[in-house]
């Protein structure tokens, strides 16, 4: 609810997707401007003026942020203080056009020359589209879009967040808060792993005002408003201490009574394994996301670039299970041109691009055998959204004739769960996919923010197959892992472990909680969660939602 001001007066409740809790002053993403009718845009800079304020802009965050993001923000400022651009506007300008407009014309025809070139500028596109979406709004005096950069901490408020977005994020966000976004999105993976707490689906958010000091709680989805600084203050530094004791949290995974549950790292890159330290106890990587090296790329990586990027990976960690590319629905990758669906969660995604592009396959198998080979390590290679024990056979030939010792698929189409006996006779492993596995169990989009309590991990039919894979595994005496969020929950971790699952692999962030979780109880005791999770007693956490604020959530 809002007061006239815009202001929230009580506290959201959202869900919390992301666990932490962080409070600070509000800063709100603005949307990308919308151009009013030609001819009725009211104008409050010249084009040179709006370009000038948006490399300014950029060029202050660059001296910021400096290293690699400072470099990246640098090129962009760069590229708004272009002359040619500014001279196509106002051009543009001379023949009629007001301000908005011009830039909106010139920034499309510079678009459609980079796309043409292709390959390295072609990927400059989407840069060229936020600097489009700066400028206009600069010269409309509209707020700027795009994430913001304040200079000092504070909670991110925004409808949605691409995974783009977030990657991008500065080091001063203390946590984010969206009305839109649902528990298994990218966007709250991504929170997961940089350990932002995040409130995804919070209906109401965007009515926060600028500048309100908020707590933000990422466990229970809680946001409230009307903050005193002395209770931000408090709230900090009782976050920082729960940080500070959980950091302090080492060793495999255990039971109580000894029984081993590996604990293990989703990862998207090199970059997460220098943050997120191998010492701080993970047992090795159980799910590398190879995709997310290559989102919104227009060009193909090659051979060598994509081997430098894998080795980078087994040398900080000998032990790691590498997923081939998982495009598809939210994770668009357009260098494979995959065509337009009307259903893309059910059409060509994950191992089913192989039947458009058998040769991205072949190359990234060959590249991952090649970095293996260069780093004397053994990676695991899986392959995603395996429907079939005809789909892993193949995969698991094409894999091991490209010299991969360790073959697995990931579990995360019911039909696989229902086979995975037959499945685990082709292959050496399974690595359950809770996020999309509950998604088409329950025919229930996973970033749908209403179907939050269909989506919950606890539900007894999706833990059923679990236990399909995980008793599979037992009589094959091969690994069964689960790598979907639901792995990262410190409620579910017991259970899971009850169920017969070898090895739960989160992102850093969550592990010290899941190895005090599984740590506080007997394999017997977790086997009795299980069986009454099963029975869908317990730990079902959301009854059936409602669309508007206060609904439960997982
Ligand atoms: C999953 O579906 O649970 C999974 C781990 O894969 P992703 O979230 O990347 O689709
Ligand atoms: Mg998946």
């Amino acid at each position: 609810m809002t007061d006239v001001a815009g202001a929230v007066d009580r506290g959201l409740r959202g869900l919390g997707v992301s666990p932490g809790r962080a409070a600070g002053p509000v800063v709100r993403m603005a949307a990308p401007p919308v151009l009013p009718p030609p001819g009725t845009a009211h104008s409050e800079r010249t084009v040179g003026e709006g370009l000038a304020a948006v490399a300014d802009e950029l060029e202050a965050r660059a001296a910021r942020a400096g290293g690699a993001a400072g470099e990246i923000l640098e090129a962009q400022a760069m590229m708004a203080a272009d002359p040619m651009l500014r001279e196509a506007a106002e051009d543009l300008v001379k023949e009629g056009l007001d301000p908005a407009h011009a830039l909106d014309a010139a920034f499309a025809t510079h678009r459609e020359a980079l796309v043409a070139a292709g390959g390295y500028f072609a990927e400059r596109a989407a840069d060229l589209d936020d600097l489009r979406n700066r400028a206009v709004a600069a010269v409309l005096g509209l707020p700027m879009p795009g994430v913001p950069d304040p200079g000092h901490p504070f909670v991110l408020v925004a409808e949605d967040l691409s995974p783009a977005d977030t990657a991008g994020l500065s080091g001063d966000v203390l946590a984010l808060v969206t009305e839109k976004g649902g528990p298994t999105s990218h966007t709250a993976i991504l929170a997961r792993g940089r350990g932002l707490p995040a409130v995804v689906a919070c209906e109401g958010a965007l009515g926060l005002a600028e500048g309100a000091l908020v707590a933000v709680d990422g466990g229970s989805g809680e946001v409230v408003a009307g903050l005193e600084p002395g209770e931000v203050a408090r709230i900090q530094a009782e976050a920082a201490a729960e940080r500070t004791r959980l950091s302090g949290s080492r060793g495999p995974g255990r039971t109580a009574d000894g029984h081993p549950v590996k604990l293990l790292l989703n990862i998207g890159s090199a970059a997460d394994l220098e943050v997120e330290d191998l010492g701080a106890g993970a047992e090795g990587v159980g799910l590398f996301r190879t995709e997310l090296l290559y989102l919104g790329r227009r060009s193909t990586p090659g051979f060598d670039e994509q081997v430098a990027a894998y080795a980078a990976v087994f040398r900080a960690c000998p032990d790691v299970v590498v997923r081939t590319l998982d495009a598809g629905t939210d994770k668009p990758l357009p260098f494979l041109d995959l065509p337009d669906e009307p259903n893309p969660a059910l059409g060509i995604r994950g191992l089913r691009v192989d039947r458009l592009r058998p040769e991205v396959l072949d190359t990234q198998l060959a590249a991952l055998a090649e970095a293996a080979r260069a780093t004397g390590t053994e990676p695991s290679v899986m392959a995603p959204m395996v429907a079939t024990a005809a789909e892993a056979a193949a995969f698991a030939e094409r894999a091991r004739a490209a010299g991969i010792a360790r073959v697995g698929v990931m579990i995360e189409v019911p039909a696989a769960a229902l086979l995975a006996a037959e499945i685990l006779a082709e292959v050496d492993f399974l690595s359950i996919g809770t996020n999309d596995l509950g998604q088409y169990t329950f025919a229930a989009d996973r970033q749908h923010p209403g179907l939050a309590d269909l989506l919950d991990p606890a539900q007894p039919a999706l833990l059923r197959l679990v236990e399909l894979c995980a008793s599979a595994g037992r009589t094959a005496g091969k690994p069964v892992g689960v790598c979907g969020e639901a792995a990262g929950d410190p409620r579910l971790a017991p259970i899971l472990a009850g169920l017969g699952v070898t090895s739960l692999s989160m992102s850093a962030v969550a592990l010290p909680a899941v190895r005090e979780a599984l740590a506080g109880h007997t394999l017997e005791a977790c086997q009795e969660l299980a069986r009454e999770a099963l029975s869908g007693r317990r730990y079902q956490r959301s009854a059936v939602v409602t669309c508007g604020p206060g609904r439960g959530g997982p």
